[in-house]
């Protein structure tokens, strides 16, 4: 089949490369001019564009999207490890609490993969353009879609600046800031259907070389990540002795708009007691990257009556996006991309059988955790803004749009909070938390799992206390760290 994929992002190049390989010729079109990399360095030095400004911003590679990627891209993966990726096992993983674990027999399955995301894409990149069967057109914007109409409509083709592109197939592959719905109402489609929950956060991440490897104030082989009470603040470590640092406060808190002013930036997070150590052995390689505008989206091509049109398929940020600290979005962009290439492979003459079975492994692979996240943040957004209000940080403020509630707290179901935080406590529950962090389960299978909340139950009762908080910044110097630029 002649399939063409709208944008070269992660999803879209994972998507040429599967498709390929499954026998179709695929066209990808970038929008942006597309020259290789010629080091990692330089992928990292001129990552940042506009269209898809997360590429600067810290990523972890989650267990689920390891394993997916070494069973079904391995020399992707190999490729990875090769140009410095780092594999953050379990025993890297592990809180204070837990650090006499013994090894289990099945723990490499919760390995991570730490690298800034410029490295991956530079290998995806490296590897689309050697495939054979892959034609990548940089400088190409889709402005359209091409249709023989129909109800719904068949697209057969992409619209460019410089003329038309036919295709059997069309793939959405253009990320959180897609156009595909003026695309649809150009061809008469109704909208696709789209589910909304607020994320809160805003980010503010910079990158770093370690300066030293010895004497460090945690292990650089895995990221940390602080709910303060206030914001996040957070250390991932990444390829090649770089390691990312971000502080991530709600997007509505006004007064960290500073935090992209480099000294600020410092100052601040010099007031993190469990992570400012980190600034003692790093030396900052460029400035502060600001990103805001992140919404936890389900955007479905199929709705109660149907297919919106036949042809057409999105994955990864198209499909949806979710809170970026729990780091789903490569995992679910394989996961749409395996789904499809199956899909094209089980109905290759059917384009509504395609719509709803790749609708259907949305609901199966990718929904359930869109749920996980759209609850988890709710939870934790309705609590930092009663800190924020108690502290009249938000006063006057417009409260920002509710999020759908978690279910009531029940004797026969732990909720994401409650494991994260028994698991620090029990090697078990450690485990099965980081299944859910990792994707490599169902989320409300686990929580709603007799046993693991019978365990969640005993754990609570040994612990009444809980998890002890992270130490807070002190508010004087964190005001003055704030006021600083000013
Ligand atoms: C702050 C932040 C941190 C994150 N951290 C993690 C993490 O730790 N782990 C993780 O797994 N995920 C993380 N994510 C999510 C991850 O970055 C995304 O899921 C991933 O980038 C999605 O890839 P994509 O290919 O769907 O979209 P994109 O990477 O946005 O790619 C879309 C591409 O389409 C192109 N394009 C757009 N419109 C057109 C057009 N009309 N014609 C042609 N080309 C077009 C764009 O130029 C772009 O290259 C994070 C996201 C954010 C915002």
């Amino acid at each position: 089949m002649e399939v063409v994929i709208v944008g070269a992002g992660a999803a879209g190049a994972m998507t040429a490369l599967l498709a390929a390989r499954a026998g179709h010729h695929v066209t990808l079109l970038e929008r942006e001019p597309a020259a290789p990399a010629g080091s990692v360095e330089e992928a990292a030095a001129r990552a940042f564009r506009p269209t898809a400004p997360q590429i600067v911003q810290p990523h972890v590679l989650l267990a689920r999207y390891r394993l997916l990627l070494r069973e079904h891209l391995p020399d992707v993966y190999d490729d990875l490890v090769r140009d410095g990726a780092v594999e953050s096992r379990l025993a890297a993983q592990l809180p204070p609490t837990l650090r006499d674990l013994a090894p289990g027999p099945h723990d490499d399955r919760y390995t991570m993969l730490l690298t800034r995301r410029s490295t991956l894409d530079r290998v995806l990149d490296a590897r689309v353009r050697s495939e054979r069967g892959i034609t990548v057109r940089g400088g190409a914007t889709v402005r359209g879609l091409l249709t023989r109409g129909g109800a719904p409509p068949r697209i057969t083709g992409v619209r460019l600046d410089d003329g038309a592109l036919a295709a059997d197939v069309v793939v959405d592959a253009s990320g959180r800031r897609s156009r595909v719905d003026g695309w649809l109402a150009g061809v008469g489609a109704r909208p696709r259907p789209v589910v909304r929950a607020d994320c809160g956060l805003a980010y503010y991440s910079r990158h770093y070389r370690l300066r030293t490897t010895n004497d460090l104030p945690g292990r650089a082989d895995n990221r940390t990540i602080l709910p303060l009470d206030e914001f996040v603040a957070g250390m991932w470590g990444a390829d090649n002795g770089t390691v990312l640092l971000g502080l991530c406060p709600l997007a509505e808190d006004h007064r960290f708009r500073v935090l992209r002013d480099p000294e600020v930036f410092t100052a601040v997070f010099a007031t993190v007691p469990g992570l400012r150590g980190w600034l003692d052995v790093l030396e900052p390689i460029g400035e502060v990257f600001p990103m805001g505008g992140l919404h936890n989206t389900l955007h479905r091509l199929v709705d109660a009556a149907g297919p919106v049109a036949l042809g057409l398929h999105a994955v990864g940020d198209g499909v949806c996006t979710t809170n970026p600290t729990l780091a789903r979005g490569l995992g679910v962009a394989l996961r749409t991309a395996l789904d499809l290439v199956d899909a094209l492979s089980e109905h290759p003459h059917d384009p509504l059988a395609r719509a709803l079975a790749h609708d259907a492994a949305i609901t199966e692979g990718v929904e359930p955790f869109y749920l996980d996240q759209a609850r988890t943040d709710a939870a934790r957004l309705a609590r930092v803004r009663g800190v924020l209000h108690v502290r009249g940080v938000l006063d006057g403020r417009p409260a920002a749009p509710a999020a759908p509630a978690a279910p009531p707290p029940s004797p026969e179901r732990v909720g994401f909070d409650e494991l994260s935080a028994a698991a620090f406590f029990d090697a078990t529950l450690f485990r099965t938390a980081a299944s859910v962090r990792g994707m490599l389960v169902r989320p409300e299978a686990v929580y709603i799992d007799p046993a693991v909340v019978a365990r969640v139950r005993e754990v609570q009762a040994a612990h009444p206390d809980g998890v002890p908080a992270p130490a807070q910044p002190d508010p004087d110097r964190l005001a003055k760290a704030l006021a600083a630029a000013a």
